[in-house]
């Protein structure tokens, strides 16, 4: 039950703030609360906001009140700053605006927008945001702002705080401030007098004060993120200047910052790579004093133990087991805008490093996929970390700057800790450049002997960076609660008081994101520690790093993959006896539709994963787990006559369009919603582009005389949903691959009792694994046998159904086995002239293209038949999920919400390698989608093959 003042609070905001985006259950104020961070704070209230009214109200009600309140993007936050056990503001779909200006170098940007969006949208204009973490695929512009966040090439100089162009901020009292509008400054100054007034004397004292800016200065040159940014107080004048900046790295404890105007900076194409082994420690840092004063954009060091970590990762260009123990590697990027600059950038690098000892020759490459698997190399440390540790404890990466001309003794004594205190899987690697090292080792915080461990390395590394060094105890990831008792330390009593007079100010009543940045007690980085429970084998190495979430189909309307899983273990806790049972029951009876039922077992979030856990095989085991023994019994019976499953399917879908010519498409809509309801939502949703029957193929293909054979199977869905009511009599997918694969003079081979089969995949999304394997192996026999044993390819004309089987099936490697866009492009086109006729077009990659890495080929057989292709980055996977989306319709509905808007009105068409995606899409877009087929049929020739082959040009 919600305490008395968050009732009141509750009841005030229902007002202002529509009901479903008022969350207080139990489930999600768990799920909504939980960061990358090794802390666990549970907000009593959740709210979603989609405007700056809103913020603004929410702000001016939690003073009312009285109660905290903290703000969150990407939850990706390490040190437990994007955490709140009162008020928790999480971001609603409104607030991913871009704008671009000036051709790309001014970019602005709301806070929900992640920052790898961002910098999609600059790709064409060759710049990118200046600060780059590590986590950009995940972080969201708000978060990155608000922490200052940077990376491998933006060292000090592009990070927020530099490339701040302008801000629009909301204070603690709901006052708004446009820093790139006068009339907003001039506003500003009138209605906040007293804090301008008061923040322009402590920035006037503090510049007047030489020895203070003096350190001020000196500490910023390094990378610095422990507590807030005080050389705004001496690089500004203009307090207003003053505050903008001084918002950049509060981590949400000073204002909201509702939009960010960045200077962008240069993306250049042509780039080189290497990985450099050097004997020892000592001369990778001596080489990286000397890199400073090259035109180098990344030099990334790794330890031994980091190097070692990975040794055994497939595809690695070098071997790295046979190294010396004390062998330490840079891994140097170079970036030129022009391949001429690349040209005089590597001479100048590499004239320097000609003097010092290496353990082989230095070698860049510029071949883009040597260069990925270089930095796979540095990527796969914090997995590699992340997967051997043991079950139930966590990751901690912890982020020190050092002086740069002493980071080669620093480095040693960090190793020297390391042994100290027993971390002896600690890896080591960073920003050389900007003296910024990374340490990553595996905790235990289920013992109080393992907390003290920690507690008592935590003090020894803070002595040692602060006292021994000068260094900054957070350069990058913001100081949160975890080094917030720490603060002082490494500042100073002066500074540290200038850091509470600028929280006094900017929140008088200490209600934003209290005990963030600054915190009186000190021990506050060992309480509220995370537990993480052994849960399912699936998901047990999940860090809850968040990078998952981004992609997932049901993240604004239900859970993501790391919520999911977070909730997951907190039941799996709770039933192994560790708390209350009426909390069980709670958190068990809402899983089932927030958890399980709204997921689309994609599998889109294992893309993201540092780890590879594919969250959808956590919910699929689920599923099993739950199926009465009637419904097992069913599944079977199905399986057994799945020829005459789809015979009845497509009666049914007959009646439906007949159904549907009668009535129209409102009258269907009302009779099928009607139903729907009385069913207790158990009918599956109807909606117009619910296709007809699909055309029944005869097998003639099989006696054909072609020399060019290819096994046709079409899927289950293609021999059962044919077109859509308005596709102009167009012939249903199956019949329109067949006639493309004979116009490209390959005669289309069936498998034997092609209506019996299908790749298992209805049967164990849903959990019936015994039955889908056995339909599995079934098709699997049977493509053996069309193909000859992997003579003939074969096409599997649906994407997922393809993704099962190379999934789950074993073929011989040198059998060849296609979804469509790769089938054209590898097989069908020899055989056929394109031409690019056709006018705008969309296209979807289904969440299974992309797993096989084939979005590429599906885009560039689309830009062989139109110059406009339109590929909305709004959109991941559709949240169809097979027949989901008729059962389910809000799941896509929600993936799909930014579809519309993000295509053109120009854009009469879309294309697709997903039969059931292509329903979802065209609901959702108003446009229909179809197979790819239909566009290559639309826009090539037949033509005469070399070395043979038939031009049976269908038109
Ligand atoms: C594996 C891993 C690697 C990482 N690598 C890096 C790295 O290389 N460099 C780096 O700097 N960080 C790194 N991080 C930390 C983190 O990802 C970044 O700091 C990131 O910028 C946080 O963004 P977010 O959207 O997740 O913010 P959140 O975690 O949601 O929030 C961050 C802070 O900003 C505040 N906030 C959020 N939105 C607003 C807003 N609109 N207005 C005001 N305050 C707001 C929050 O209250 C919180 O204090 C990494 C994290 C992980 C898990
Ligand atoms: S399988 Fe899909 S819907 Fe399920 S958690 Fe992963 S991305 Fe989300
Ligand atoms: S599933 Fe993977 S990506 Fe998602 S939170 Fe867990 S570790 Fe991170």
């Amino acid at each position: 039950m919600l305490e008395e003042r968050y009732l009141d609070l509750f009841q005030d905001l229902s007002g202002i703030i529509p009901g479903e985006r008022l969350i207080r259950d139990d489930l999600r104020t768990l799920a909504y609360g939980t960061d990358a961070s090794f802390y666990r704070l549970i907000p009593k209230l959740v709210v979603r906001v989609d405007t700056e009214a809103e913020v603004g109200e929410v702000l001016r009600q939690c003073r009312a009140h009285r109660l905290p309140l903290t703000f969150r993007g990407g939850g990706t936050s390490l040190s437990g700053q994007s955490l709140s056990d009162s008020v928790l503001m999480q971001l609603g779909t409104g607030w991913r605006g871009i704008r671009i200006e000036d051709e790309g170098r001014l970019i602005t940007l709301q806070p929900g927008v992640v920052g790898a969006h961002a910098n999609a949208r600059l790709a064409p204009y060759r710049r990118k945001i200046g600060p780059d973490p590590a986590s950009i695929n995940a972080a969201m512009v708000g978060g990155i702002a608000a922490n200052n966040a940077s990376g491998m090439c933006c060292g000090t100089s592009q990070n927020s705080y530099r490339t701040l162009e302008g801000m629009r901020i909301i204070l603690a009292d709901g006052t708004g401030l446009d820093t790139r509008s006068q009339a907003s400054r001039d506003r500003f100054r009138q209605a906040r007098p007293d804090l301008v007034e008061r923040i322009g004397r402590l920035a006037e004292r503090t510049r007047q004060n030489g020895e203070l800016a003096g350190r001020i200065r000196r500490k910023f040159k390094m990378k610095n993120t422990t507590g807030y940014s005080l050389n705004a107080l001496i690089d500004f004048e203009d307090p207003i200047d003053v505050i903008q900046h001084l918002m950049i790295g509060s981590e949400g404890t000073l204002g909201f910052i509702s939009e960010i105007t960045y200077r962008t900076v240069p993306d250049h194409p042509h780039k080189a790579t290497a990985l450099i082994l050097f004997p020892d420690i000592r001369t990778a840092c001596e080489a990286t004093t000397l890199l400073r004063n090259c035109p180098v954009s990344a030099v990334e060091i790794m330890d031994r133990a980091g190097l070692r970590s990975v040794e055994d990762k497939p595809g690695l260009p070098l071997d790295l087991k046979n190294l010396d123990p004390s062998v330490a590697a840079l891994l140097v990027e170079i970036r030129g805008e022009t391949p001429e600059d690349l040209d005089r950038h590597l001479g100048a690098t590499t004239r320097s490093l000609a003097d010092l000892p290496t353990v082989e020759p230095v070698a860049f490459t510029r071949d883009p996929a040597e260069q990925l698997r270089l930095w796979n190399i540095r990527k796969g440390l914090f997995p590699s970390i992340g997967a051997i540790r043991e079950i139930g404890t966590t990751v901690i990466i912890e982020d020190v700057a050092f002086p740069i001309d002493r980071l080669a003794e620093a480095t040693l004594q960090l190793q020297q800790l390391f042994r100290k205190h027993h971390y002896s899987e600690a890896i080591i690697s960073g920003h050389a450049l900007e003296g910024n090292l990374h340490f990553v080792f595996t905790q235990d915080f289920n013992r109080p002997e393992e907390v003290r461990r920690y507690r008592d390395f935590i003090d020894d590394l803070t002595e040692m960076v602060v006292r021994s060094y000068d260094g900054s105890l957070k350069a990058e990831h913001g100081t949160g609660r975890n080094m917030a008792p720490f603060v002082e330390l490494e500042w100073g009593a002066e500074a540290y008081g200038l850091m509470r007079e600028i929280k006094a100010v900017f929140d008088p009543e200490n209600l934003l994101n209290p005990g963030v940045i600054l915190n009186s007690d000190p021990r506050i980085h060992l309480k509220n520690l995370k537990p993480l429970p052994k849960a399912h084998s699936v998901v047990d190495k999940c860090t809850e790093c968040g990078f998952c979430e981004v992609n997932c189909p049901s993240r604004d309307l239900t859970l993501t993959p790391r919520q999911r899983i977070a909730v997951w273990r907190e039941i799996s806790r709770l039933r192994s006896g560790g708390g209350n049972p009426a909390r069980l029951v709670e958190l068990t009876g809402r899983y089932a539709y927030q958890g399980n039922a709204t997921c689309a077992t994609d599998g889109l979030c294992a893309i993201a994963c540092p780890v590879n856990i594919d969250t959808g095989k956590l919910i699929k085991d689920l599923r099993r787990l739950e199926i009465p023994a009637w419904q097992d019994r069913t599944a079977t019976l199905l399986a057994d006559h799945f020829g005459l499953v789809t015979a009845s399917l497509r009666m049914l879908l007959t009646a439906t369009h007949q159904f549907h010519r009668l009535l129209g498409s409102e009258g269907m809509r009302q009779v099928t919603n009607w139903a729907r309801k009385f069913s207790g939502n158990r009918l599956p949703q109807w909606n117009p582009y619910l296709p007809g029957a699909a055309e029944v193929l005869t097998k003639s293909g099989n006696v054909g005389r072609s020399p060019l054979k290819a096994v046709y199977f079409p899927s289950c869905l293609s021999r059962t949903l044919g077109v859509a009511g308005d596709s102009g009599g167009q012939p249903s997918q199956n019949r329109k691959l067949e006639l493309l694969m004979r116009k490209a003079g390959v005669e289309p081979v069936y498998p034997e009792n092609l209506d019996s089969l299908c790749c298992g995949m209805p049967f164990a999304s849903k959990g019936f694994e015994r039955q889908g394997a056995r339909k599995q192996e079934e098709l699997q026999r049977a493509l053996n046998l069309a193909s000859r044993d992997g003579l003939y390819p074969v096409l599997v004309d649906t994407s997922p159904c393809l993704f099962r089987l190379k999934e789950s099936a074993h073929f011989d490697p040198e059998f060849s086995i296609y979804e469509p866009a790769e089938f054209i492009l590898k097989v069908l086109r020899p055989g056929l002239t394109f031409s690019k006729s056709a006018g705008p077009v969309a296209l979807h990659s289904p969440c299974s293209s992309r797993k096989m890495g084939l979005d590429n080929a599906l885009r560039q057989l689309a830009e062989l038949c139109s110059e406009e292709v339109i590929v909305p980055d709004s959109v991941g996977c559709c949240g169809f999920a097979g027949d989901r989306g008729f059962s389910h319709p809000e799941l896509t509905a929600s993936a799909l919400g930014p579809l519309k808007a993000s295509l053109p009105s120009s854009c009469p068409v879309g294309y697709s390698t997903s039969k059931t995606c292509e329903i979802g899409l065209s609901l959702h877009a108003r446009i229909p989608y179809q197979s790819i087929a239909y566009l290559v049929d639309e826009c090539t020739e037949g033509r005469i093959r070399q070395g043979g082959g038939k031009d049976s040009g269908d038109g």
